[in-house]
């Protein structure tokens, strides 16, 4: 049974978002509110469901912006903080439903976060204090690559890597997502096959030890030959428009607040 889904673009900003703190390039001091670019995050709205896609530091007022009020689940590509420092947030919705939030991820993306937020899962204090946290209820990637029921949610995965940590990138229907990756095998294309749109990371013009870079996102997606390709994770080099004017037709920057429709088969 083939579901319409939801695509929003919660933010597209690389690490450090768009504008830079203190920067006064033309990008930073842009008008234009396509460069504007909270950190990268995306929601996804399946039938009655909504998912989150990684959950970073401007979580808070992209909740607010587009009024997320409930989330079915969180899936985590990897634990840097640009994609997790906004999940003390999620607790209002623990406090609402009395529920541990389910979350999609790797054991090494796990592990990580579970350092960063030692006082979360392994809570000191009273009981009054430990209710107040956030709850998780941790759901792992089993291997490198598969698919899984998640929520009630089809969710394909696959695994790359960025400076040595493993990230993965998930499949949802005909869409793929792939944030933050540098090092591939080449079998990655095999789990692309067949993706139409195809939303990845492209951080700026110059390579960069931890991103790729625009030409490299090209090449990239040519490889996969999705019909569309949508490049978030950006930085302050690259002007919305101009980057626009520079990319082939079918390869587009994505904006925050940017909708897609997808199709997922609920069935599989
Ligand atoms: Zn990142
Ligand atoms: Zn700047």
């Amino acid at each position: 049974m083939n579901v319409k889904a939801r695509f929003l673009f919660l933010g597209t900003g690389g690490s450090m978002g768009v504008p830079l703190i203190g920067c006064s390039c033309p990008v930073c001091l842009s008008p234009s509110p396509f460069n504007k670019r909270l950190r990268s995050s995306a929601l996804c709205t399946v039938g009655d469901k909504c998912f989150l896609i990684d959950c970073g530091p401007d979580f808070r007022s992209q909740a607010l912006t587009h009024h997320i009020d409930r989330l079915d689940g969180v899936l985590f590509t990897h634990a840097h903080n640009d994609h997790t420092a906004g999940m003390e947030d999620l607790r209002i919705f623990n406090w609402r439903t009395d529920k541990a939030l389910p979350c999609l991820l790797s054991i090494e993306t796990a592990d990580d976060i579970k350092r960063r937020y030692y006082y979360i899962f392994e809570p000191e204090g009273d009981e009054i204090y430990r209710k107040m946290l956030a709850r998780f209820d941790l759901e792992y990637l089993v291997g490198d690559r598969g698919t899984l029921n998640f929520q009630g949610m089809p969710v394909g995965y696959f695994t790359y890597a960025q400076g040595g940590m493993r990230v993965n990138g998930f499949k949802l229907g005909n869409l793929a997502y792939v944030s933050d990756i540098r090092d591939y095998d080449e079998s990655i294309f095999e789990e692309l096959r067949g993706v139409d749109i195809l939303v990845m990371s492209a951080l700026r013009y110059s390579a960069s030890h931890m991103h790729f870079s625009v030409d490299e996102a090209v090449a990239f997606s040519k490889k996969v030959g999705a019909s569309h390709t949508w490049l978030m994770h950006v930085a302050h080099e690259l002007d919305h428009d101009e980057a626009n004017a520079y990319l082939p037709e079918n390869i587009r920057m994505a904006y925050d607040g940017l909708e897609l429709n997808f199709d997922i088969n609920m069935s599989k």
